[in-house]
């Protein structure tokens, strides 16, 4: 018989199970605590809106529109693979 090292340790375990957990509490719209903005609207956190742009994302977004040219998107267009580089 041939015993080998587990792939993880039991501090891993902890550890993804700690983190599976977190993420749980944290609400999948805006990244925060689900407690936060799912409380009480008058009695509970209050939010403020602003908005910017990711400008990474911006030329990714340019980028795919122009290998359309102007048409509309092939039904391939989700099988594209496109990577995004910082220049500079
Ligand atoms: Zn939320």
């Amino acid at each position: 018989m041939t015993v080998r090292e587990p792939e993880w340790t039991e501090q891993d375990r902890a550890e993804i199970l700690a983190l599976g957990l977190y993420r749980s509490q944290m609400c999948p719209l805006h990244g925060g605590p689900l407690e936060e903005c799912t409380s009480h609207e008058e009695t509970g956190a209050q939010f403020e809106a602003s908005r910017s742009t990711c400008r990474a994302q911006l030329a990714l977004i340019e980028a795919q529109r122009a290998a359309d040219d102007g048409k509309k998107p092939s039904p391939y267009a989700g099988a594209r693979l496109w990577t995004l580089r910082k220049r500079g």
